[in-house]
């Protein structure tokens, strides 16, 4: 008896002291970070904008709620930002240079620190599930372009026709892009989606998707898919998914480095979210991240005037905004 009392007490200190109340749970999401005016956004919009972040927030707090894994709440609730045509990732995702959708998507475990992603992928609509098999199914992390498709395939993804992701939206953008470009040489369009859900059993999982920048070249691959820098999770600190000029998340190894002033440092997650966009606006990147930790923790941070986001955790705490 004194023995099995001996193991529950030790059980309690090791849960208290590893910081987890079992059986909490959070999940935070973004739509994407860039120039966002209040006065060019018109109430219509915002309310937009908002109702589908709230509808993903409930559906990831229900999947949460009944027990289900971080990694299925991640994977459906960007599923709902990539079939909806207000985001940049799926339906609605922005044009290469070339008139084309190619996207980008990654999702890691941070309770193996296993992960899948894929690149460049012309056919595929929903990234993110596929990202997943990668993960699941392969012995890889990240597959790019027509080889990415052909995995798709065989594992029963049907494929769908480029156009099926194009909006009248993202076309002019990429057409007002290819016009300032011809006469100046600036791309400045963001708008990626991402989630970090943590689950009652303390694991944590996140996940991005994107289109990539308007105008982009060459069969060009941004931060999105790359672990470390536009996604990463680890159950000892926490998970992040990042949105922004990827080339300079690339550069800094962004999500990574997070989870390594939290870990090296002992920084808590906002301020180490907060470090690591400072380095980002020193280096002239603009973009923001979004954490959460095994405590349930969140980070919001971002140095653009906007970024879609939102959170809600067990105890009913919720946010929805999009301005600073
Ligand atoms: N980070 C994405 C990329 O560079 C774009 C974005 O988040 O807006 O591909």
């Amino acid at each position: 008896m004194k023995r099995i009392m001996l193991c529950f007490v030790i059980c309690l200190l090791v849960i208290a002291v590893r910081g987890q109340s079992a059986g909490n749970y959070a999940i935070v999401i973004h739509g994407g970070a860039g120039v966002m005016d209040q006065k060019s956004m018109t109430p219509n919009m915002q309310a937009e904008y908002l109702a589908v972040l709230n509808r993903v927030l409930q559906v990831g707090d229900s999947v949460l709620a009944n027990g289900g894994t971080c990694l299925d709440a991640v994977e459906k609730a960007i599923i709902i930002m990539e079939d909806s045509p207000l985001f940049n990732a799926g339906k609605g995702a922005v044009f290469t240079h070339d008139g084309l959708v190619e996207l980008d998507a990654s999702v890691m475990d941070g309770k193996t620190l296993k992960a899948g992603a894929i690149a460049a992928v012309r056919d595929i609509k929903n990234p993110i599930r596929v990202a997943r098999a990668v993960m699941e199914k392969t012995e890889h992390v990240l597959l790019n372009g027509a080889g990415a498709s052909q995995f798709a395939k065989e594992q029963g993804f049907n494929p769908v026709d480029n156009s099926y992701f194009y909006t009248e939206k993202r076309r002019k953008q990429l057409d007002e892009l290819l016009k300032k470009e011809r006469e100046a040489g600036v791309n400045d369009k963001h708008g990626t989606v991402g989630c970090v859900a943590l689950d009652k059993y303390g694991n944590i999982a996140a996940g991005t998707s994107t289109g990539g920048m308007t105008n982009k070249k060459y069969g060009r691959i941004g931060d999105s898919p790359i672990i470390g820098a536009g996604t990463y999770a680890n159950n000892e600190t926490g998970g992040f998914s990042c949105t922004g000029h990827g080339e300079y998340y690339i550069r800094l190894g962004f999500s990574r480095d997070i989870s390594a002033l939290m870990e090296y440092k002992n920084l808590p997650i906002q301020e180490a979210c907060r470090a690591e966009v400072e380095k980002l606006s020193q280096l002239g990147g603009t973009g923001g991240v979004i954490g959460l930790d095994r405590k349930g923790n969140i980070a919001m941070e971002f140095n653009t005037s906007g970024m879609f986001r939102g959170y809600i955790k067990s105890d009913g705490e919720k946010k929805v905004m999009i301005f600073k």
